[in-house]
Parts: C-alpha cells; structure tokens; sequence
C-alpha cells in the first residue's frame, strides 16, 4: 500500500533531505585521489549526526549494512561498502549513496563525483545517468503513471546504447527508507500505478557503460557489472503536490 504524505510529513521529509545535500557538498570537497571510501564514510556519518538524523544505511539489511553511506568505485553499481584500503585513484568514479532519518522520516539521494580527470567516455556515462533522472522527474506530475516515469527513463539510456540495471529499482520513501510503489528504471509508458499527490518517490537510475547484466560480490552487499564496465548512479528524493514537485535531497 502507499502511504501519501501530509504537508506537514513532507516539510520534515525537506528537512531531512538537507542533510543529505549537505553531504553531497561535502563530499564534493573531499573527493580526490588518494581519499579512502572510509575517510568519506566517517565525514558523512559526522555530518548526518551532528545534524540529529541517523544514518538510515547503518545496520540496515541482512548481514546488516556496515556504514553510513554506500561508496561504489567505478563497476561497482550500487551498495559498495566503505573501506580503508578503498583508496580512490585518478580516473576513477565514485558514487556515493546518502540515507538520513531525522523527525522518523528519510531522505535518500545519489551522486557519482568524478576523481580527477576522467575519461570522456565515463564522464559522458555520469552526465547521462542524472540526465536520466531528470527525464523521469519530468513525467512524474499526478495523473501520469509510475511506468511513465520508467519509461523515459530508459529510453534517455538506452539511446546511447547504456545498460539500464534491472535488479534494483527506485521506490517510495518515508518513515521507511523503501517503501511501495517500486519505480524501476524501465518499462512501458502508461502502465503502473497512477501518480498523485503526497506521494514521496526516492527516483534512482543505475546505468551501465555496457552490459545491463550485474553480479553480487562474496560481502553479499556490493553489486557490480557483469563485464567489469563502469556504472553511474544518481538519485534525488521528490515529493509530489497538488502545487508541483519538491526535490528534498539537492544542494542549493
Ligand atoms: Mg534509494
């Protein structure tokens, strides 16, 4: 069932989702070569928690999730897990995913930050992925269905000949970090639930430099690409209303 969100529900879900911006900002700071995946775990746990939110990632799942962030290096799509030894290089990416629970409601978002110069192939693939996102958002007005969403989404993908990720999908959002409808990054236009009003949808293309096909790593936690290709991923949290979309998560 979907939960619909009150305008009151929603101002908390904004206030949530500033925390997750101010991470992104953060993180924008301290990418570089030579960073570790953890050092950017311990800045956005610091961040999310001298706000009073708690890291919505941390403990989550089955085997229960280590960190505050998922930080996914180059084929690693989504859920990478933070390590020392992760040391970011020059012409990596990185993307990174933001969870914060504050006032009993979430706010999740993803950016992949390039490190140092990268090569015009991926950067192309990261511009692409959030283009996707934006493609999705725009179909995501009431009366429009969730497939709608999907639809545009892949096709912005597949247009450059990108693998769209099928085993992971975006979803609703609130007092649980997913919640029903699943919003996946393809399908047909028209079909899937209709969108209305109070609605809150966490809206996240993972798209593939190549293959769409990906594999679970032994940590049973990080998914990677089947061919060993880069992947982008991007995410905003947006809340539907009778006076328009509010994206909670972007930095200002
Ligand atoms: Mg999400």
């Amino acid at each position: 069932m979907v939960r619909l969100k009150s305008s009151k529900q929603i101002e908390k879900m904004k206030d949530a989702g500033k925390i997750v911006a101010a991470v992104f900002v953060a993180m924008r700071e301290a990418i570089r070569p030579g960073i570790s995946t953890w050092d950017l775990d311990q800045i956005a746990y610091r961040i999310i928690t001298e706000h009073g939110a708690v890291p919505s990632f941390l403990n989550y799942g089955t085997p229960p999730f280590p960190a505050s962030i998922c930080a996914s290096v180059n084929d690693h799509v989504v859920h990478g897990i933070p390590k020392k030894d992760a040391i970011l290089n020059e012409g990596d990416i990185v993307s990174v995913d933001v969870g914060a629970k504050l006032q009993g409601f979430h706010a999740d978002a993803a950016r992949t930050f390039l490190v140092g110069e990268v090569s015009e192939d991926v950067k192309a693939l990261v511009r692409t992925t959030e283009e996707c996102f934006w493609k999705g958002f725009e179909k995501a007005v009431p009366g429009n269905r969730i497939g709608d969403i999907s639809s545009a989404i892949q096709k912005h993908a597949e247009s450059f000949g990108y693998g769209v990720v099928r085993e992971l999908v975006g979803h609703g959002i609130g007092e649980d970090l997913h919640e029903e409808p699943d919003v996946p990054n393809y399908g047909s236009a028209g079909r899937g639930m209709r969108i209305q009003p109070g609605m809150v949808l966490a809206v996240e293309p993972m798209i593939n430099l190549g293959t769409a096909s990906v594999v679970m790593l032994q940590d049973r936690w990080t998914i990677a690409t089947a061919d060993g290709r880069c992947s982008a991923h991007y995410e905003n949290t947006f809340a539907i209303t009778e006076d328009g979309p509010i994206i909670t998560t972007l930095e200002s």
